[in-house]
């Protein structure tokens, strides 16, 4: 435990007393050595696990050659990663940055500008959806909508406008013609790990089709393997025109990216945005070895076999402990259950028997397990989760 007599950082998180010295596949390892199982993997980063070799040496090489080159430069690297995420996804192009919240960002200047450039100025009004989360710049917030985040921020930036995912009609009326794009993750992490119906994804589709508006997703957590697809969006058979990505693209490097097609990214021409350290050669290794692991052979099968064993092994806790957790929700390796009692009190409970899980909105249990877990150690999580529950519902018995 630190105790500091200063508190030089911010107070924005409420951390947990917990600091680790390592991480070995899908183990943190504190200073003590004692050894915690991470079903967060870094809220979706760490998808290949900690001290991943293939990893460190991409990055050890390249910290050897080149570690920043501005972009006032060409950049091989950022061509060749850009190259790949465009051929294997519906996007031509890429723009890299360095967190979700700036791959958001982008994705809300390319649609605004695409009006602009079409004669359309008055057309920048984008629709979100309630339990949305974006990222923590200002415009972001603004697209999540949640009323606490901006709460001292001054007046939230105009052109946001929320609606239920429950409520075609709402949705319909909202859409005027000042209305440039609808924005959805297809799975919402923060939100509490809710899957979005493939028919509601088909259905904005079309109606963006014809209203002449753009489809952006928000992959910056589901996206890259999380569902045993590369992009949860394929599972539903359509595609947006943009997409912001980040977390697990980078394997635990600060790596995030807007995708597009050719079409919606006309008007991101020269000098309308830009990045000192977006697309950086470090980044750009790191998210090409990620690449390399998760498009190898059978690795997105093993993931969607893992998440079917997650599935089932979730599901037994929940027949069994319906007074602790009555549901589960989420798809793949993105996994919530919903507790009965106060969430936070269940992950502790998690905690004390060297499990990590995360919390999400509607009281919600989040669980992500590396991409790569080893089977043994994923029976070792389902084993202590329902450790930890079965031990909470004898307490309230
Ligand atoms: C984490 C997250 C973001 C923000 O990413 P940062 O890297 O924290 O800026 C945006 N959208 C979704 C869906 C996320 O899960």
């Amino acid at each position: 435990m630190t105790i500091q007599a200063r508190k030089p950082l911010y107070d924005t998180f409420s951390r947990i007393s917990l600091g680790f010295e390592r991480g070995d596949g899908a183990w943190l390892i504190t200073e003590k050595g004692d050894k915690y199982l991470d079903f967060t993997s870094g809220i979706a980063v760490n998808a290949l696990g900690y001290g991943h070799p293939y990893l460190i040496k991409a990055l050890k090489d390249q910290v050897d050659r080149l570690w920043h080159v501005s972009n006032l430069f060409e950049n091989p690297l950022q061509i060749k990663l850009a190259l790949r995420l465009t051929a294997l996804s519906f996007a031509d192009k890429v723009f890299f940055t360095n967190s979700g919240a700036e791959a958001i960002e982008c994705a809300l200047k390319t649609a605004r500008r695409y009006h602009y450039m079409n004669g359309h100025p008055e057309r920048f009004r984008i629709i979100t959806f309630e339990g949305a989360f974006h990222g923590r710049t200002l415009a972001t917030l603004a697209a999540g909508g949640n009323p606490n985040s901006f709460e001292g921020l001054g007046p939230k930036l105009e052109g946001f406008h929320q609606v239920s995912f429950f409520d075609k009609s709402a949705l319909l009326s909202e859409i005027n013609e000042e209305t440039a794009a609808i924005m959805i993750e297809p799975i919402q992490g923060e939100g509490g790990v809710r899957l979005v119906s493939h028919e509601l994804l088909r259905f904005l589709r079309d109606l963006c089709n014809q209203k002449g508006l753009l489809l952006i997703f928000d992959e910056v957590q589901c996206g890259i393997g999380r569902t045993g697809e590369l992009f949860a969006y394929e599972w539903a058979g359509v595609s947006p025109d943009i997409m912001g990505i980040a977390k697990a693209i980078g394997g635990g490097f600060p790596l995030g990216a807007c995708l597009a097609t050719a079409e919606a990214a006309k008007g991101m021409t020269v000098g309308t945005h830009g990045s000192t350290f977006g697309g950086n050669p470090l980044a750009m290794v790191v998210g090409n070895a990620v690449l390399d692991i998760i498009l190898e052979d059978g690795f997105l099968d093993r993931v969607k076999k893992m998440a079917y064993i997650l599935e089932n092994g979730l599901s037994q806790v929940v027949s069994r402990y319906p007074s602790i957790v009555n549901g589960m929700e989420g798809f793949g390796l993105l996994v919530g259950l919903k507790c009965a009692i106060s969430s936070a009190e269940v992950i502790s409970a998690m905690r004390n028997v060297n499990l990590l899980a995360v919390g999400a909105s509607r009281n919600i249990v989040r669980l992500l397990p590396p991409l790569n877990i080893l089977e043994d150690d994923l029976y070792e999580g389902l084993s202590r989760i329902e450790k930890a529950i079965a031990h909470l519902a004898k307490k309230i018995l």
